[in-house]
Protein backbone atom coordinates (compact mmCIF):
# COMPACT_ATOMS: atom_id res chain seq x y z
CA UNK A 1 0.00 0.00 0.00
CA UNK A 2 3.23 2.37 0.53
CA UNK A 3 4.33 4.76 -2.31
CA UNK A 4 6.85 3.83 -4.35
CA UNK A 5 8.09 7.56 -5.48
CA UNK A 6 11.16 9.33 -3.86
CA UNK A 7 10.91 11.16 -0.40
CA UNK A 8 8.48 13.29 -0.56
CA UNK A 9 10.00 16.14 1.34
CA UNK A 10 13.77 16.37 0.64
CA UNK A 11 15.38 19.24 2.43
CA UNK A 12 18.51 19.26 -0.01
CA UNK A 13 16.40 20.18 -2.61
CA UNK A 14 15.49 23.98 -1.25
CA UNK A 15 18.06 26.53 -1.17
CA UNK A 16 17.67 29.12 1.99
CA UNK A 17 15.24 31.48 2.01
CA UNK A 18 14.74 34.66 4.21
CA UNK A 19 12.51 35.07 6.50
CA UNK A 20 11.29 38.11 8.61
CA UNK A 21 10.70 37.56 12.39
CA UNK A 22 9.05 39.20 14.03
CA UNK A 23 6.42 39.99 11.57
CA UNK A 24 6.97 44.25 10.69
CA UNK A 25 5.11 46.86 12.48
CA UNK A 26 0.91 47.47 10.65
CA UNK A 27 -0.74 50.68 10.76
CA UNK A 28 -3.60 51.30 13.41
CA UNK A 29 -6.29 48.05 13.04
CA UNK A 30 -9.26 50.18 11.54
CA UNK A 31 -11.66 47.27 11.04
CA UNK A 32 -12.86 46.18 14.32
CA UNK A 33 -14.90 43.47 15.23
CA UNK A 34 -17.43 45.47 17.30
CA UNK A 35 -17.74 47.94 14.03
CA UNK A 36 -19.43 45.48 11.93
CA UNK A 37 -20.72 41.62 11.82
CA UNK A 38 -18.41 39.25 11.17
CA UNK A 39 -19.69 38.01 8.10
CA UNK A 40 -19.32 41.95 6.93
CA UNK A 41 -16.24 41.65 7.95
CA UNK A 42 -15.27 38.96 5.83
CA UNK A 43 -15.14 40.86 2.53
CA UNK A 44 -13.81 44.12 4.11
CA UNK A 45 -10.30 41.41 5.62
CA UNK A 46 -10.41 40.12 2.01
CA UNK A 47 -10.11 43.45 0.38
CA UNK A 48 -7.48 44.90 3.09
CA UNK A 49 -5.58 42.06 3.19
CA UNK A 50 -5.24 41.23 -0.55
CA UNK A 51 -1.26 41.53 -0.62
CA UNK A 52 -0.16 41.64 3.20
CA UNK A 53 1.64 38.16 4.26
CA UNK A 54 0.05 35.60 6.72
CA UNK A 55 2.86 37.31 9.57
CA UNK A 56 1.34 40.78 9.29
CA UNK A 57 -2.34 39.67 8.78
CA UNK A 58 -2.03 37.29 11.99
CA UNK A 59 -0.15 39.48 14.03
CA UNK A 60 -2.84 42.37 13.01
CA UNK A 61 -5.72 40.19 14.02
CA UNK A 62 -4.14 38.72 16.94
CA UNK A 63 -3.70 42.51 18.35
CA UNK A 64 -7.73 42.91 18.18
CA UNK A 65 -8.97 39.87 18.71
CA UNK A 66 -9.02 39.60 22.44
CA UNK A 67 -8.41 35.93 22.43
CA UNK A 68 -10.58 35.21 20.03
CA UNK A 69 -8.58 33.79 17.28
CA UNK A 70 -8.01 30.26 17.60
CA UNK A 71 -5.94 27.67 14.77
CA UNK A 72 -6.70 24.09 14.20
CA UNK A 73 -3.69 22.36 13.46
CA UNK A 74 -3.52 18.83 12.43
CA UNK A 75 0.41 18.77 12.10
CA UNK A 76 0.91 19.02 8.61
CA UNK A 77 3.20 20.63 6.59
CA UNK A 78 0.78 24.00 6.10
CA UNK A 79 0.04 23.74 10.08
CA UNK A 80 3.55 23.97 11.00
CA UNK A 81 4.03 26.76 9.21
CA UNK A 82 1.21 28.78 10.66
CA UNK A 83 2.33 27.53 14.41
CA UNK A 84 5.78 28.70 14.17
CA UNK A 85 4.58 31.93 13.25
CA UNK A 86 2.08 32.19 15.96
CA UNK A 87 4.69 31.04 18.01
CA UNK A 88 7.68 32.69 17.31
CA UNK A 89 5.83 35.53 17.26
CA UNK A 90 4.02 35.05 20.69
CA UNK A 91 0.77 35.73 19.23
CA UNK A 92 -2.41 35.71 21.65
CA UNK A 93 -3.91 32.67 20.01
CA UNK A 94 -4.99 29.56 20.82
CA UNK A 95 -3.75 26.25 18.95
CA UNK A 96 -5.59 23.28 19.13
CA UNK A 97 -5.37 19.90 17.66
CA UNK A 98 -8.69 17.15 18.00
CA UNK A 99 -7.43 13.92 19.24
CA UNK A 100 -9.52 10.84 17.76
CA UNK A 101 -7.92 8.56 19.25
CA UNK A 102 -7.19 7.20 16.07
CA UNK A 103 -3.94 8.93 14.80
CA UNK A 104 -0.63 7.61 13.91
CA UNK A 105 1.96 7.19 16.23
CA UNK A 106 3.98 10.25 14.01
CA UNK A 107 1.80 12.15 14.50
CA UNK A 108 1.57 12.38 18.36
CA UNK A 109 5.58 12.49 18.05
CA UNK A 110 5.42 15.66 16.08
CA UNK A 111 2.91 16.86 18.61
CA UNK A 112 5.46 16.39 21.43
CA UNK A 113 8.07 18.09 19.42
CA UNK A 114 6.70 20.60 18.59
CA UNK A 115 5.53 21.54 22.50
CA UNK A 116 9.27 21.39 23.25
CA UNK A 117 10.29 23.56 20.17
CA UNK A 118 8.58 26.45 21.33
CA UNK A 119 7.47 25.46 24.88
CA UNK A 120 4.10 26.36 24.90
CA UNK A 121 0.65 24.43 24.92
CA UNK A 122 -1.22 23.00 22.20
CA UNK A 123 -4.75 22.26 23.59
CA UNK A 124 -6.07 19.05 22.91
CA UNK A 125 -9.86 18.05 21.99
CA UNK A 126 -11.14 14.47 22.54
CA UNK A 127 -14.89 13.38 21.71
CA UNK A 128 -16.83 12.27 24.19
CA UNK A 129 -15.76 9.19 26.02
CA UNK A 130 -19.36 7.48 25.95
CA UNK A 131 -20.60 8.57 22.41
CA UNK A 132 -17.30 6.65 21.24
CA UNK A 133 -18.03 3.48 23.64
CA UNK A 134 -21.36 3.55 22.13
CA UNK A 135 -20.21 3.61 18.52
CA UNK A 136 -17.61 0.87 18.99
CA UNK A 137 -19.81 -1.53 21.09
CA UNK A 138 -22.39 -1.35 18.56
CA UNK A 139 -20.91 -1.06 15.55
CA UNK A 140 -17.29 -2.23 15.96
CA UNK A 141 -13.77 -0.53 15.21
CA UNK A 142 -13.29 -0.66 11.93
CA UNK A 143 -17.67 0.51 10.98
CA UNK A 144 -15.89 3.44 8.78
CA UNK A 145 -15.17 0.75 5.80
CA UNK A 146 -18.66 -0.15 5.62
CA UNK A 147 -20.32 2.48 3.98
CA UNK A 148 -19.89 6.43 3.89
CA UNK A 149 -22.72 6.84 6.37
CA UNK A 150 -20.69 5.11 8.85
CA UNK A 151 -17.17 7.12 8.00
CA UNK A 152 -19.33 10.35 8.60
CA UNK A 153 -20.59 8.80 11.57
CA UNK A 154 -16.94 8.30 12.96
CA UNK A 155 -15.70 11.76 11.57
CA UNK A 156 -18.85 13.70 13.11
CA UNK A 157 -18.13 11.97 16.58
CA UNK A 158 -14.69 11.67 16.90
CA UNK A 159 -13.54 15.10 14.93
CA UNK A 160 -16.71 17.37 14.75
CA UNK A 161 -18.71 17.74 17.68
CA UNK A 162 -14.70 18.06 19.64
CA UNK A 163 -14.31 21.06 16.38
CA UNK A 164 -17.46 22.65 17.76
CA UNK A 165 -16.50 22.72 21.47
CA UNK A 166 -13.04 24.23 19.88
CA UNK A 167 -14.75 27.13 18.27
CA UNK A 168 -17.08 28.13 20.85
CA UNK A 169 -16.30 31.59 21.83
CA UNK A 170 -14.41 32.52 19.03
CA UNK A 171 -14.13 35.07 16.15
CA UNK A 172 -11.70 33.99 13.74
CA UNK A 173 -10.61 29.97 13.12
CA UNK A 174 -7.26 29.68 11.05
CA UNK A 175 -6.89 26.66 9.05
CA UNK A 176 -4.07 25.66 6.53
CA UNK A 177 -5.89 25.18 3.88
CA UNK A 178 -4.16 25.48 0.12
CA UNK A 179 -6.08 25.95 -2.70
CA UNK A 180 -3.43 24.01 -4.82
CA UNK A 181 -4.57 20.45 -1.88
CA UNK A 182 -7.63 19.54 -4.04
CA UNK A 183 -10.53 20.71 -6.72
CA UNK A 184 -12.32 21.66 -3.60
CA UNK A 185 -10.39 24.17 -2.33
CA UNK A 186 -8.42 25.78 -5.00
CA UNK A 187 -11.41 28.68 -5.46
CA UNK A 188 -11.34 29.46 -1.30
CA UNK A 189 -10.91 32.82 -0.46
CA UNK A 190 -8.58 33.87 1.84
CA UNK A 191 -11.29 35.18 4.70
CA UNK A 192 -14.27 33.18 4.22
CA UNK A 193 -17.58 33.09 6.65
CA UNK A 194 -18.17 29.98 7.37
CA UNK A 195 -22.33 29.84 8.11
CA UNK A 196 -21.80 26.17 9.62
CA UNK A 197 -20.01 27.93 12.73
CA UNK A 198 -20.96 31.33 12.62
CA UNK A 199 -17.22 32.31 12.45
CA UNK A 200 -14.62 34.04 10.00
CA UNK A 201 -12.50 31.05 8.52
CA UNK A 202 -8.79 32.71 7.74
CA UNK A 203 -6.93 30.65 5.03
CA UNK A 204 -3.35 32.42 5.94
CA UNK A 205 -1.53 30.00 3.35
CA UNK A 206 -4.15 29.80 0.84
CA UNK A 207 -2.10 30.98 -1.89
CA UNK A 208 1.62 28.98 -0.93
CA UNK A 209 2.69 26.50 -3.17
CA UNK A 210 3.60 22.95 -1.79
CA UNK A 211 7.37 24.09 -2.27
CA UNK A 212 7.02 27.35 -0.60
CA UNK A 213 5.47 25.52 2.86
CA UNK A 214 8.13 22.82 2.39
CA UNK A 215 11.09 25.81 2.46
CA UNK A 216 9.53 27.70 5.38
CA UNK A 217 9.94 24.11 6.91
CA UNK A 218 13.51 23.69 6.12
CA UNK A 219 14.42 27.07 6.38
CA UNK A 220 13.27 27.13 10.24
CA UNK A 221 13.86 23.88 10.99
CA UNK A 222 10.15 23.43 12.01
CA UNK A 223 9.32 19.93 13.51
CA UNK A 224 6.91 17.79 11.00
CA UNK A 225 5.57 15.23 10.71
CA UNK A 226 7.62 12.23 9.18
CA UNK A 227 5.40 10.71 7.35
CA UNK A 228 5.41 13.01 4.90
CA UNK A 229 8.63 12.17 3.79
CA UNK A 230 6.78 8.64 3.64
CA UNK A 231 4.34 9.54 0.45
CA UNK A 232 1.43 10.80 3.08
CA UNK A 233 0.85 14.36 1.44
CA UNK A 234 -2.32 14.63 3.89
CA UNK A 235 -2.85 12.58 7.21
CA UNK A 236 -5.43 12.41 8.94
CA UNK A 237 -6.44 8.86 11.17
CA UNK A 238 -4.37 6.06 11.13
CA UNK A 239 -6.61 3.40 9.80
CA UNK A 240 -8.30 6.18 7.32
CA UNK A 241 -5.06 7.48 5.39
CA UNK A 242 -2.82 5.33 3.31
CA UNK A 243 0.47 6.59 1.08
CA UNK A 244 -0.14 8.06 -2.14
CA UNK A 245 1.67 7.25 -5.40
CA UNK A 246 3.49 9.50 -8.19
CA UNK A 247 0.89 11.68 -9.64
CA UNK A 248 -1.93 11.05 -7.50
CA UNK A 249 -4.23 14.18 -5.99
CA UNK A 250 -3.12 15.28 -2.62
CA UNK A 251 -6.12 14.14 -0.98
CA UNK A 252 -6.23 11.01 -2.29
CA UNK A 253 -4.63 8.63 0.52
CA UNK A 254 -7.51 9.83 2.59
CA UNK A 255 -10.46 7.31 2.33
CA UNK A 256 -9.35 5.93 -0.52
CA UNK A 257 -12.10 3.48 -0.81
CA UNK A 258 -14.85 5.99 -1.21
CA UNK A 259 -14.24 6.57 -5.11
CA UNK A 260 -17.11 9.47 -5.00
CA UNK A 261 -16.08 11.31 -2.17
CA UNK A 262 -15.13 14.95 -1.96
CA UNK A 263 -12.50 13.83 0.51
CA UNK A 264 -13.52 15.87 3.29
CA UNK A 265 -14.84 14.91 6.86
CA UNK A 266 -17.38 17.75 8.13
CA UNK A 267 -14.63 20.08 9.54
CA UNK A 268 -13.95 22.03 5.71
CA UNK A 269 -17.46 22.14 3.81
CA UNK A 270 -18.69 25.93 3.98
CA UNK A 271 -18.78 28.16 1.07
CA UNK A 272 -16.02 30.21 -0.41
S1 LIG B 1 -10.94 9.75 9.66
FE1 LIG B 1 -11.63 7.60 9.98
S2 LIG B 1 -11.11 7.03 12.10
FE2 LIG B 1 -10.90 9.28 11.87
S3 LIG B 1 -12.80 10.09 12.59
FE3 LIG B 1 -13.04 9.88 10.38
S4 LIG B 1 -13.84 7.81 9.99
FE4 LIG B 1 -13.17 7.91 12.15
Amino acid sequence: MGASSPPYFRKQDYPPPVYHFPPPAHPAHSLIFSDMNLKDLCSAYNKKYRSASPETVLADLASVADNGMTFSSSFGLEDQVITDMIFSAGLQVEIFTLDTGRLFPETYSTLQATIERYGKPVKVYFPDTSTVEELVTLKGPLSFYESKDNRMECCRIRKVIPLRRALIGKKIWITGLRAGQSENRKNLSLFIWDDTYKIIKYNPLLHWSLQEVQMYISSRNVPYNPLHDRGFPSIGCQPCTRAVNEGEDFRAGRWWWENNSSKECGLHLTAR
